[in-house]
């Protein structure tokens, strides 16, 4: 065989492009550098164990058939492999690994013929390099599974976490995609379920990510030429938690090598969960083929919680803080600000601020008069909770009695009254209108609806209750 190493592989290339996808015949053969030929033996350097692994799993049949075409029926391949050790020192291992098929190297790696360089290894799997790295899981141990409250809003959601944490990649959820509005959770439900790993199995890779910051880690892999190791460091993780992944839309070159991320992982049996603001089928500028993987395991919603969840939300949150407020403070702030919990936080920061502030004891009137400044910036729509607690207010009645299923004249009223306002006022149906008023039904609520208008035509006393009640909702 007279041609040399260079342009032999360079034939193989040329063969290997026409039958792989262009970006797979990028990631994968074009870092690869032939070193030599020697009795029909081609070696070839890869910048990894993983690489090699990879090109085993995935293209050893293309693999033989071009080295048989080029070599002849004798013609083998050899992998040698660059390695980094994890000490971070640049002595590079050069391993080098006959093509064989993935089996063996599995089940036999003691017995699979290695010559390192320097110092010989026994199993290859303890080479440095090739040894677990420590890898920080970026995990916020405040966001665990015991400080999530459990409500109506988030139960699917929740649970799917928690048998993806007491079984990571062994559940049909994989991924799991948990999606919903900012500042309903999805932050915190995927720290929780990399905590749960992390406690049951301290020896698994769990990495949690912002997509922004995997992009940008992408950004500079381009940038310095070492976009493979940012894809072997990906391959590596056993528990993937990228949150927010609506931020790779339109961003084609991430969407691909998550795409090839995602799906070694998948294949390995490894845990992917996701997070996104929206769900897949609303997902703009995702790639078909992406969207279709999100679509794999489960998508679970976190919708807006309910008034007791986010009473006990808040509850939890004080509790933990060692703060202490009266309880109508904190039904207040509940009441008030209901679309999204993360200001109901921050509205429980600003009032402990403003009460230390100005030394004084937080009452209800300090948290309206803050809740007021503060909400007002943010364009608040009414809630049906909300109007029930201001017509409860109005009329001094305990706002469970309007829940309840009490007759009483009064109580009917107030609830009628409370029902036509969240109808004129919110976007709910008619049915969980009734819903929140005790259980009742869209025919009871679009009776009450009628009866309160019939009444402000006929009975004056009640007109200027449905005025004042009018103004107080609205100047909020
Ligand atoms: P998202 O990621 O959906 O925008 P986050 O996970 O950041 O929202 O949540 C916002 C805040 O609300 C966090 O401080 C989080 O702890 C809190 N939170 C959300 N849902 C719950 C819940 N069910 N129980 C306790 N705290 C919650
Ligand atoms: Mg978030």
């Amino acid at each position: 065989m007279s041609a040399n190493h260079d342009a032999i592989w360079s034939s193989c290339l040329k063969v290997i492009k026409d039958n792989i996808p262009l970006q797979a015949y990028k990631t994968w053969f074009e870092p690869i550098v032939p070193v030599r030929i020697e009795n029909d033996v081609l070696t070839i350097q890869v910048p990894s164990h993983f690489f090699y692994e990879w090109l085993e799993e995935h293209y050893i049949t293309l693999l033989k058939k071009v080295i048989k075409k080029e070599l002849g029926t004798e013609g083998h391949l050899e992998y040698s492999i660059v390695m980094e050790n994890s000490a971070g020192n640049s002595n590079p291992y050069t391993v080098k690994l006959p093509a064989s098929n993935k089996k063996a190297l599995k089940n036999a790696p003691v017995n699979m013929p290695i010559n390192i360089s320097d110092n010989p290894i026994k199993n290859p799997f303890i080479i440095p390099g090739l040894k677990k790295v420590n890898v920080d899981s970026n995990l916020n141990p405040a966001y665990s599974f015991e400080n999530f409250v459990e409500g109506d809003c988030n139960r699917l959601a929740r649970s799917a976490g928690y048998a993806v944490a007491n079984k990571p990649g062994g559940t049909a959820f994989n991924p799991l995609l948990i999606y919903g509005g900012v500042g309903l959770g999805k932050t915190h439900l995927a720290h929780s379920i990399g905590i749960g790993i992390k406690n049951q199995s301290p020896n698994k890779t769990v990495l949690y990510v912002g997509s922004e910051k995997f992009a940008h880690q992408f950004i500079d892999a381009l940038k310095n030429q070492t976009t493979n190791d940012f894809i072997h460091f990906y391959q590596m993780i056993d528990v993937l938690i990228i949150d927010d992944v609506q931020f790779f839309s339109g961003k084609e070159k991430t969407q691909d090598v998550f795409f090839h991320i995602f799906n070694h992982l998948h294949q390995n049996g490894k845990q992917i969960i996701l997070t996104s603001d929206k769900p897949p089928v609303e997902m703009q500028g995702m790639e078909q083929r992406l969207l279709s993987r999100f679509k794999w395991g489960l998508s679970a919603d976190l919708s807006t919680p309910d008034l007791e969840t986010r009473i006990a939300i808040m509850e939890k949150k004080m509790y933990g803080n060692g703060i202490e407020l009266p309880r109508e403070v904190v039904e207040y702030l509940a009441y008030s600000i209901n679309t999204n919990i993360r200001e109901m936080e921050g509205a429980l920061t600003s009032l402990l601020a403003q009460a230390s502030l100005n030394k004084k004891a937080i009452t209800l009137d300090l948290a309206k008069q803050m809740i007021d400044k503060f909400v007002k910036n943010t364009a608040r729509e009414v809630s049906i909770d909300y109007i029930q607690k201001v017509v409860c207010d109005y009329f001094d009645l305990p706002i469970e009695m309007l829940k309840s299923k009490t007759r009483k004249r009064e109580v009917v009223q107030a609830r009628q009254i409370s029902m036509y306002f969240s109808k004129k006022m919110t976007k709910s149906s008619l049915a969980s209108i009734g819903a929140h008023c005790g259980g009742k039904d869209h025919a009871t609520v679009l009776h009450a609806c009628r009866t309160v208008m019939n009444l402000s035509e006929t009975d004056k006393q009640f007109r200027v209750y449905l005025e004042d009640l009018e103004k107080k909702l609205t100047i909020q």
